[in-house]
């Protein structure tokens, strides 16, 4: 099989899901089915711009919604505990988006395994962080949620993608 971006010759099978997709080591052009493809480029533009893949679908959706702006983004370590979390900022005091990331919320908590909400601190500026619950006590069964946290992840990315093309989401923006 050859390129057909550079005609080089090897190409290297990679796993993505559950299928393959073949990558060329010349100039890294991607070639299989299209939708894991799309998930190959997505990994890679994630690591490009410094985040990790597992949480960057959800950076890329928030980050449409104008007048936000995203400042940090964890994707979580269950081995030392830290939970996935969205930082964010709000630009020109556009609160019109968080008010519509909140209602969002509500809806996409009924089958997220944690319970999504949005934090004010006041740092520098006011920020916003989005990320699950804490429960008042730290501790080992806090840490054995983590997983279902981070998958939680791509439902959140997926259910605000529909949301913000929903006509309740556009009106009066
Ligand atoms: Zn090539």
């Amino acid at each position: 099989m050859r390129c057909v971006e550079c005609g080089n010759e090897s190409l290297h099978p990679v796993a993505v899901d559950q299928g393959f997709v073949s990558e060329c080591a010349l100039c890294g052009h991607v070639d299989g089915p299209g939708e894991l493809v799309e998930r190959v480029l997505d990994v890679r533009e994630a690591r490009e711009r410094g985040f990790d893949p597992l949480v960057y679908p959800l950076v890329k959706v928030l980050a449409e919604l104008p007048g936000i702006r995203v400042t940090a983004a964890m994707a979580g370590d269950p081995e030392h505990g830290f939970s996935p979390a969205v930082q964010f900022e709000i630009a020109d005091r556009r609160f019109d988006s968080l008010v519509k990331l909140l209602v969002s919320l509500t809806m996409i908590n009924r089958e997220a395994r944690g319970r999504w909400v949005v934090e004010a601190e006041l740092q520098r500026d006011l920020c916003f962080v989005l990320k699950p619950r804490l429960s008042p006590r730290f501790d080992d069964e806090w840490k054995a949620r983590i997983p279902a946290f981070q998958e939680d992840l791509a439902l959140l990315a997926r259910r605000m993608r529909q949301n913000t093309s929903l006509s309740w989401w556009n009106k009066g923006s």
